[in-house]
Formats: C-alpha cells, structure tokens, sequence
C-alpha cells in the first residue's frame, strides 16, 4: 500500500519537474493517495521517476497508474514470473475473509479465501469457486443474517484469532491450561 508520505513526496516531484506551486502537492495528497492506495510506494516512486525522465507535459494519476502497470506487466513478461501478491494478501493473492452469521438460532464462523485485489490477486482462477474479496465482503455484509465480517488488510494481512473462531472454540482455548511458555507472562499477571 502505498503511504501517504510517499504520495507527498513524488508530488513534490512532479510539481518541481512540471513548474508548479508547491501548494498544487499539497492539494493533491488526499485524491492521489485515494487513488493508488493499491500500489506500494516503491512501484508509484518508480513510476513517477520514470514519467518526469520522459514526458513533456504534467502527469496526471490515471497516468502514474498507467505507468505502474506498464512496469508490472514488464517485469512478468521480461523474467516469466508469476507477480508477486501485496501486504494484504501475505503475497499469495489469497485474501482472508472471515463471515460471522446466525443461522437457525446459532452463530455460525466460516473462514473463506478469496482473490486479493492485487496482480497475485487477479491471476487467480476467479470464477464461480474464486471471488473477488470485495464481492464477498459485500456479499456477506449485505446477508440480514450477518453478525460481522472481518478480512485481511495491509495492515493486518491475517484475521486475528478472536475473529476468525467461533466464540466458543476460543473460549474452549481461552480456558485450557497455558502453554509452559507463557508460564512467566501468566506470573506477571497472576500478581495483580
Ligand atoms: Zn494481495
């Protein structure tokens, strides 16, 4: 994901390169930002460079974005390889998706895996068995039955365990006696 620093700095860039008042980066920060939240600030820096390097007129986003994916494809066609996944999917294109939902009187916690919105993401087979996972998040959302949905971020590519099990299964873990490794955290806390 790309950081709001970064979308500063090749602003900062641009501006210099094209002639513009410093006040035009500044202005820009939040819709550049919105706008290539899915690239990584390496990809959007390299870009940038490269346009400054080469095009007589200011760039806008949709052309930064163009370049992004110009190097992406590139870089798969020069080396054959397959992309690499973003921070949000571990890097495997899998994005985690977690549904909690009533059914019948019972919660009910199905963990699924969909496809990332990254170029690891996109390869994927998706179709019938592989969505996307911003289909399936609204899919979930939009069931009445629905409790909660949780999913991976680039953050926080895992979906932590308080989330991903069922309450009672973590409250069956919660319950069982610690592990010999957490005797001292457990001393600690036993104190209070
Ligand atoms: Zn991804």
């Amino acid at each position: 994901m790309v950081s709001r620093a970064t979308t500063r700095l090749i602003l900062g860039i641009i501006q210099r390169n094209y002639n513009k008042v410093p006040a035009w980066a500044d202005e820009s920060v939040d819709d550049w930002f919105q706008a290539l939240i899915k690239y990584t600030d390496i990809e959007a820096e390299k870009a940038v460079r490269q346009i400054c390097r080469t095009r007589k007129t200011l760039p806008n986003v949709a052309a930064v974005i163009e370049a992004i994916q110009g190097a992406r494809k590139s870089a798969g066609a020069v080396v054959g390889s397959e992309p690499t996944g973003c921070a949000a999917c571990g890097l495997t294109g899998w994005r985690e998706v977690v549904h909690h939902l009533h059914s019948r009187g019972k919660l009910q916690v199905t963990e699924y895996l969909a496809a990332c919105d990254c170029a690891a993401g996109m390869r994927l087979n998706v179709g019938p068995t592989v969505e996307p996972w911003e289909d399936l998040v609204k899919r979930c959302r939009d069931d009445p039955f629905t409790v909660a949905v949780y999913h991976g971020t680039h953050t926080e590519p895992h979906v932590p365990r308080d989330q991903r099990l069922h309450p009672d299964a973590l409250a069956r873990i919660q319950a069982s006696p610690r592990p010999a490794s957490a005797g001292a955290w457990q001393h600690l806390t036993g104190a209070g």
